[in-house]
């Protein structure tokens, strides 16, 4: 590692290396650095999971910030492949989920139905003990395992590698929901589909303007008696679309944006009861 050397091989060794590689170094070093010392340049948004109907809030689903130096905001796509590759991701993963449980004994007094969703890498479900820590993470927070919902990828199904198959059993015993995660981007099989006890298939965002696709992945889910649900909703015109379709789940910048934990707070407090108070107008001085 770079660290580990001194001074003046650092600069030998960047040298020779291309500057994508260099940056990368660089952020996996970084990345360990703020996942190993619990950094506050790594957090948790909040994107609700709405009816599509009325708008209403089911669930949020929990997704991974990074703000990393030097370089700035890093997508999660880009650094949990990172951390998927170090190894990082075990203890990233399990930040995460703690940090959203966290959140969700308090959202749930104030709607206890809320459903928590969060991402599980299929590095993260080979480990043997996955499943045992989701559950130990759950009793921790006092919050009970059939208001979670962790959402895999397709590539999860077919894995036959590790404890994958042994994990998602157990889940399921346990109560937590499984989701498949952008479904019908991958290539994943019926019969999988069918034996892991999957409880809801949300549709891909590439998608959202197909209601032939939207209509086939709801007609697959109702056969696996799962839910669907739709994401990347933008537009009013795809809203509408989803609901003839029959869509009861939805997820997208048109309601909301992925957010910090204290907005979700506010969007389920009883702010509502405050704000429908009318407060009068201060007496005029004559
Ligand atoms: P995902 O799980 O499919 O999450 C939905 C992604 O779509 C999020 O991107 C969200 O910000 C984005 N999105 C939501 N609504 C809209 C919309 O209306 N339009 C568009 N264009 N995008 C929308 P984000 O936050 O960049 O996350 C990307 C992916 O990174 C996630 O996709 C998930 O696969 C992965 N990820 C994020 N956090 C974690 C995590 O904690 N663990 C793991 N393993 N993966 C994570
Ligand atoms: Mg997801
Ligand atoms: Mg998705
Ligand atoms: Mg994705």
């Amino acid at each position: 590692l770079a660290k580990a050397r001194g001074r003046g091989e650092v600069e030998v060794f960047d040298e020779s290396m291309g500057e994508v590689a260099q940056r990368r170094l660089h952020l996996e070093n970084q990345l360990r650095h703020d996942v190993e010392t619990g950094s506050d340049a790594l957090s948790v948004a909040f994107q609700p999971l709405v009816d599509p109907r009325d708008g209403r809030v089911l669930g949020v689903e929990a997704l991974a910030r990074w703000n990393s130096t030097p370089y700035g905001v890093i997508g999660p796509d880009e650094f949990i492949a990172i951390a998927e590759d170090c190894e990082l991701i075990h203890d990233l993963g399990r930040s995460v989920l703690h940090t959203t449980l966290e959140h969700a004994a308090w959202w749930h007094s104030l709607h206890p139905e809320l459903e928590i969703a969060v991402n599980v890498s299929p590095v993260q479900l080979r480990r043997p003990d996955f499943a045992q820590q989701v559950s130990a993470a759950l009793a921790r927070a006092r919050v009970v395992p059939q208001r979670l919902c962790l959402e895999i990828t397709e590539s999860v199904l077919l894995d036959t590698e590790g404890a994958t198959v042994a994990n998602l059993q157990a889940l399921d015993e346990d109560g937590i929901a499984l989701a498949v995660d952008d479904f019908g981007s991958g290539c994943s099989s019926l019969g999988q589909l069918r034996r892991f006890a999957i409880s809801k298939l949300k549709a891909d965002r590439s998608f959202v303007d197909d209601p032939a696709l939207l209509r086939a992945v709801a007609d697959l889910a109702a056969a696996l008696g799962a839910s669907a649900l739709a994401e990347g909703v933008e537009t009013p015109e795809q809203q509408q679309s989803l609901v003839r379709l029959g869509y009861r789940q939805a997820q997208g910048y048109l309601w909301a944006r992925p957010q910090p934990a204290t907005a979700i707070t506010d969007l389920l407090g009883p702010r509502r009861e405050t704000h429908a108070t009318v407060t009068p107008p201060p007496p005029r001085r004559t």
